[in-house]
């Protein structure tokens, strides 16, 4: 098992589009795992291969009080209703932002053990964890659903805003 460091915006794995798994091997387990205690190490809510400099559509969902969990080649399959929420990620540290999510997704994608897989989440955070984590394997950071950059806002700057306080320390 090793942790291995968070890539941040401006790295250019970030912004390819990774490529499909073609086995879920071990390889691809030895990454999960991998990528399972990098994500715990950085007390986030969940990691794409990209964000530690891996090329491949792989991403682990880590709730808080759940097992953190793989899912391969995900891809969202349905998607409804729409919702503001305030998001954060480990590649963009200090900062947070405003973005409109979807209010239900259902993922499809494949375990650790290569069987397909397929998650529905609805108004809460794992909804909104799956669409952030699919976008990193598209090449894609939440920051891009800001209007503009000037929306990103620093997170020392929560304390002295009350609308946002509840929203803890969820990056993705
Ligand atoms: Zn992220």
């Amino acid at each position: 098992m090793t942790v291995r460091p968070i890539r941040y915006l401006g790295d250019p794995v970030l912004r390819q589009p990774a490529k499909k798994v073609k086995r879920v091997d071990d390889y691809i387990r030895r990454l999960i795992i991998d990528m399972t205690e990098s994500m715990i190490e950085a007390q986030g809510v969940g990691i794409a291969a990209p964000q530690i400099g891996v090329n491949l559509r792989v991403v682990i969902i880590g709730m808080p009080d759940d097992h953190p969990f793989p899912i391969v080649n995900p891809e969202v399959v349905k998607r409804s209703g729409s919702r503001e929420l305030d998001e954060g990620c480990l590649s963009v540290p200090g900062y947070h932002g405003i973005v409109s999510r979807s209010k239900k997704v259902v993922v499809k994608g494949l375990n650790e053990k290569g069987r397909q897989i397929r998650i529905t989440a609805e108004d809460n955070l794992l909804a909104q964890a799956l669409e952030h984590e699919v976008d990193h394997v598209n090449g894609t950071l939440y920051v891009d659903h800001l209007n503009s950059r000037d929306d990103l806002m620093k997170i020392e700057a929560r304390a002295y805003t009350s609308n946002v306080e509840d929203v803890s320390d969820t990056a993705n």
